[in-house]
This record gives C-alpha cells, sequence and structure tokens, in this order.
C-alpha cells in the first residue's frame, strides 16, 4: 500500500473523467489510453495516450508506463488484457478474467446461470430461424448484440414474429434472445470489492430509463427487503468474479418482490454518480482506493436525492440550474451528439 504513483486508465469516457479527481488527491498522476482524441478522460490525464483498442504494441507502452492500470470501458480485447497481465501481473484491477466475462452478454449470462443466480432465459442466436424457435417457446423477448451494446444499442424488441423482418444483422454479429422481463421497476447495486475479498456497498439507487438509455436514478433512505436480497445476490457476484475495484449490478424488480439480474458493469457505473454528491465518498474515490490497495470508505448516504441524465440535447437544460445549490452540475465537455451522455446533475431533495 501507497500513496503516489501512476494510476493508467484505458478508455476516455466520463467515467474515466470522474476516477481521476480522487486518483489526483490522493496524490497519484493519471495517465488516459483512449481511441478517440479530445474524450474526456484523456485531456484530464496528465498524459494521454491515443490510438486503438486493437493496437497491442500501443498498449503496452502505455502500460509499461503505469504502476496501476484500471479500465473505465469493457471493450478491450481478450487478447490485449491477457496480454497486459502477463507482462505486468498484479497491474491489472479488475483482472481480466472478470472483465472478459462481463464484456461478452452470453459469457456473463451463462457465467450467472453456472453460479445459480436467477436471469431471464437466454439463448444464443445465430439466424431468424433460431429466433423464430426461440418466440416460439419463451414469447416476447430482445435480441441483443452479445458485444459493444450499451444505452440499449444493439436491441431489438421482438413483440410479434413480424419484428423478425426488420434489418436485423444475425450474420457476422454474436446475438442472443433474453425473454422479455415484465418487471416493476429496476435498480442496481453498486459495490467496491478491493484485493482481500472486502465488499463495501453504497445505497441502493432505483432507476427510470427512457429510450433504453438510463434516464434518471432515485435515492431514499429507506431500506426494503428487496435491497437486502439484492446486495446478497451481488456479494455471491463479486466474489465468484473475484472482482476488484467498483462495479455494478443491474437488477430487475418484479411485481412479487422478487429480483433477476439483468447486467453486469465491470467499473463504476452510471446509476452511481449520485455518490458525487449524496454519499460521503464516490463510487471512483473507492474504485481507486481499492484498485491501489488503501483502504475502502464505508459509504453513507448524506441526503435523499436523483440523478438525472443529460442526453444530447438536453445539456442545455443545465443552464437553468445553474443558479440552484441544491442542483449539483457535471458536465463533462463532450461533443454534442444526439443520444449521448453529456453530463448529470444530482439534485439534494429538501
Ligand atoms: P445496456 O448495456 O444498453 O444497458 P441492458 O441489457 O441493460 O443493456 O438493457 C437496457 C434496458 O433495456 C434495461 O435497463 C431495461 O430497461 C431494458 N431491458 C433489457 N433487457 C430486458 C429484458 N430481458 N426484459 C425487459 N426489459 C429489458
Ligand atoms: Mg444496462
Amino acid at each position: 500500500m501507497r500513496l503516489g504513483g501512476i494510476i493508467g486508465i484505458i478508455g476516455g469516457g466520463q467515467l474515466g473523467k470522474m476516477m481521476q479527481t480522487p486518483a489526483n488527491n490522493l496524490g497519484f498522476k493519471t495517465l488516459c489510453y483512449s481511441d478517440q482524441q479530445g474524450s474526456p478522460a484523456l485531456i484530464f490525464a496528465h498524459e494521454g495516450f491515443q490510438g486503438s483498442y486493437m493496437d497491442k504494441a500501443k498498449i503496452m507502452d502505455f502500460a509499461s508506463k503505469c504502476d496501476l492500470i484500471t479500465i473505465e470501458f469493457e471493450n478491450i480485447s481478450r487478447d490485449v488484457l491477457k496480454e497486459i497481465e502477463n507482462c505486468f501481473p498484479s497491474r491489472l484491477f479488475p483482472r481480466a478474467e472478470s472483465i472478459i466475462i462481463s464484456q461478452n452478454r452470453l459469457r456473463e449470462k451463462t457465467f450467472l446461470a453456472n453460479n445459480g443466480i436467477k436471469i431471464s432465459a437466454f439463448d444464443a442466436i445465430g439466424s431468424k430461424e433460431d429466433a423464430k424457435r426461440f418466440f416460439s417457446i419463451h414469447g416476447k423477448f430482445i435480441l441483443k448484440t452479445s458485444e459493444n451494446g450499451y444505452d440499449g444499442k444493439g436491441q431489438y424488441l421482438i413483440e410479434y414474429l413480424k419484428d423478425l423482418d426488420q434489418d436485423i444483422p444475425f450474420e457476422g454479429v454474436e446475438m442472443l434472445a433474453e425473454k422479455f422481463v415484465p418487471f416493476s421497476f429496476e435498480a442496481s447495486v453498486i459495490l467496491t470489492r478491493n484485493r482481500e475479498g472486502q465488499i463495501i456497498y453504497f445505497p441502493i439507487p432505483v432507476n427510470i430509463h427512457k429510450n433504453g438509455i438510463l434516464h434518471r436514478s432515485i435515492i431514499t433512505f429507506k431500506e426494503e427487503l428487496w435491497k437486502e436480497n439484492m446486495r446478497k445476490v451481488s456479494t455471491d457476484i463479486a466474489h465468484s468474479l473475484n472482482f476488484v475495484g467498483t462495479m455494478a449490478v443491474e437488477f430487475f424488480i418484479l411485481h412479487n418482490g422478487e429480483i433477476m439480474v439483468n447486467e453486469i458493469a465491470p467499473r463504476p457505473h452510471n446509476s452511481g454518480h449520485f455518490t458525487l454528491d449524496l454519499t460521503n465518498v464516490s463510487q471512483f474515490e473507492n474504485h481507486i482506493r481499492a484498485v491501489a490497495d488503501l483502504p475502502m470508505i464505508q459509504p453513507k448516504l448524506l441526503y435523499e436525492g436523483e440523478m438525472l441524465n443529460l442526453i444530447g440535447r438536453e445539456v442545455n437544460l443545465a443552464l437553468n440550474f445553474l443558479d440552484k445549490e441544491n442542483a449539483k452540475l457535471h458536465i463533462y465537455g463532450k461533443k454534442e451528439k444526439e443520444g449521448r451522455k453529456m453530463g448529470h446533475i444530482n439534485f439534494i431533495y429538501e
């Protein structure tokens, strides 16, 4: 355990930017590797490395300059992750294996099912025929690309057989079908696990999505049975993955109060952004602490409130809240694009 040194972050998005403030506060220098020039984490870093995520030599050169390496984005090739771990043992956290499992939906669902975690029925889909068969057994389902999907991208809701007639790339990309879950609401567990296997939990937000993108996360002091159950299931998942760092487990809560895992994110998560202002420690700070083998802080909820994502043009709404002291603005500084997460506001309820 030591303060200082160099932490390398792979991925250039806002999560990587928000990790760097606590890292800097703890005396670390941050380097960032991103494939996009001008991305938020890249321009925030002490040194930015721009290159393709497939360019093994370039990523290895980046890794050689870091004392520790973490990720803010999971879609880095399996090959590169393994290579970093082989060449620089005990430098990459979370470990390659846990990133590799959660970067591919089929691998992730298979892992969860094998560990006895309750999830919706799923199957690999390689053709329209496979999809028809899945529909005849399970009815309404969601077709998803196995990799590189986020914010509802690469997803097709199949409510009727005729929905399979749309332009779906059955060949070329790995896809899977997931039976539609008629959930009551969604919520997520944000936790941090250290190298010794200790886990701390953040308060659980209820998440509301709009067009497949997280819209609001609402946080209250109220303790509920489903929250307790979600923590138990997430604990099993984090230990089975031997995870190190902050991760999220997204859940569906059914009308009868039962819970079902939707997906895992092997990194800090959008639904945990409220921790920047509503708790005593953020998901990003505990991530850095766990990765750097420093003591984690037990999160405490200071205020009830909510996080509101600003998507695309909504970022301009932030102007209306500049003079409101209970609205905490976080603008990522990205180029505005439809459907893109541009920032968020944490509201402290009065
Ligand atoms: P992403 O990686 O884009 O977050 P998700 O699998 O979490 O992908 O899907 C995004 C959202 O779509 C979920 O939060 C949920 O609202 C809805 N969704 C996804 N899968 C299902 C399902 N099997 N049944 C019902 N709704 C779903
Ligand atoms: Mg999700």
